[in-house]
């Protein structure tokens, strides 16, 4: 089989890159060792923030991201249940309430809507938050998708443009000609011939970057979810404690727990989350769980009474700079890289494969891909 381009990995990145490399005619394999979202972007929540970036780089990518989520949802017909419900910041304390109205500012700053709520404006949005809170803004553009119908709508899409789908297979090595360009793998079902390699393998992209003979330092950042019954309405938005940036910002080992709550569409309410760098150890650990249940009940004192219906775990792809890795490899024509979306991919996901796409086609790029290059990592990460 011989092919413009192969996308390794059928999560949100690898079907936003088929998706929009086949609309611009390229012919595309996209091959998943597993079926369509069974990695990360199966077990995470589906949340398209600006609310939890900081000013810079990720924030500019995340409002682009914002504005490509919205376009999709726009011009696809299937419903990957996206709506722009807003995001509510929550403040335990007066010390988070001062670093809440500084971040609000801030972002104000950079062009996110946002402010600072009243007491009486909170009750209205989120009826059933905790009386004792210090306060709490809200950020409009805050979006939410099922991550599993959006990929599977990506990858249909992509189909209908001629991609080819090749699922339960496994990419198990790379060849590269006698000028080190990609020209083709080999997988469990067979060689494909190709002079571009776009990997989208999330926390698993370093195996593919070795197979390249390349090192990326992307690891698996374990989180879990809870996830209710099916309830009544009684979370509107995406209600996160401040304190939510700053565990995202930190490279620890050792579990570091923020209280994220969201409903769905189906009723079940979504209680995370947790951070921890312990490779693929997919134990539930119960004291994690313990604690992202009581920081959920103390904002949200009648989620006492709910039931949960199941636990799991997912592994985002972290990279040591918290940002992602978009670009080609110069040592390595035809390696194009696409991960280290870590807690955000769902969000980044189109926005990430349409620059990819762009650079690929050698278009105008809708912004600078300067700080995601794959360069800043290359001190001596080329071994072969
Ligand atoms: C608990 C949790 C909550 C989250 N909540 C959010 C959220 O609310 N909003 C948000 O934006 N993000 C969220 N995320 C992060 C988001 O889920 C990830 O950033 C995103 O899913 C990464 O997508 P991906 O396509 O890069 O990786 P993946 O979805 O993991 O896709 C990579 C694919 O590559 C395949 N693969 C690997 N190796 C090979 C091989 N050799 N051959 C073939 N295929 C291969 C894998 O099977 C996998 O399907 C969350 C993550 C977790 C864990």
């Amino acid at each position: 089989m011989h092919v413009d381009a192969v996308v390794v990995g059928a999560g949100i990145v690898g079907a936003s890159c088929a998706f929009f490399l086949a609309q611009e005619g390229l012919k595309v394999a996209l091959v998943e060792r597993g079926g369509i979202a069974s990695g990360t972007s199966g077990s995470g929540e589906g949340n398209i923030l600006v609310s939890d970036k900081e000013p810079g780089a990720e924030l500019a990518l995340a409002q682009q991201g914002c504005l490509v989520w919205k376009r999709l949802a726009s011009i696809l017909p299937d419903d990957f249940e996206f709506e722009e419900k807003g995001g509510v910041v929550v403040a335990e304390t007066d010390e988070h309430l001062h670093a809440l109205t500084r971040r609000t500012s801030a972002l104000g700053g950079a062009g996110v809507t946002a402010h600072l709520l009243t007491s009486s404006e909170l009750r209205e949005l989120e009826p059933h938050l905790a009386h004792d809170l210090a306060g709490a803004a809200y950020f409009p553009q805050d979006a939410q998708v099922q991550p599993m119908l959006a990929c599977a709508a990506l990858v249909k899409h992509a189909r209908q443009h001629g991609a080819l789908l090749l699922d339960y297979t496994e990419v198990i090595a790379v060849e590269r000609d006698k000028q080190g360009a990609i020209c083709g793998m080999l997988t469990s079902k067979g060689p494909i011939t190709t002079p571009r390699l776009i990997n989208a393998a999330g926390p698993w992209s370093s195996q593919i970057s070795a197979l390249v003979g390349l090192d990326l330092p992307i690891q698996p950042r374990k989180g879990h979810v809870v996830v209710t019954e099916p309830l009544p309405r009684l979370v509107l938005h995406k209600v996160f404690e401040a304190s939510y940036s700053e565990t995202v910002n930190t490279s620890d080992t050792i579990p570091q727990v923020a209280s994220v709550v969201e409903g769905t569409k189906s009723g079940t309410i979504l209680l995370g989350s947790s951070r921890q760098l312990v490779g693929f150890d997919s134990t539930i650990e119960v004291p994690v769980v313990q604690a992202i249940v009581r920081r959920a009940v103390r904002y949200f004192p009648i989620l006492a009474h709910a039931h949960a219906l199941r636990t799991y775990v997912g592994f985002r792809p972290f990279a040591p700079d918290h940002l992602p890795v978009i670009g080609e490899e110069p040592d390595v024509p035809g390696y194009y890289i696409n991960t280290g979306h870590e807690g955000a991919g769902i969000g980044l996901g189109p926005i990430s494969g349409k620059l990819l796409s762009q650079l690929i086609l050698g278009q105008a790029l809708d912004m600078d891909l300067a700080p995601f290059l794959p360069t800043r990592f290359q001190k001596g990460g080329v071994r072969s």
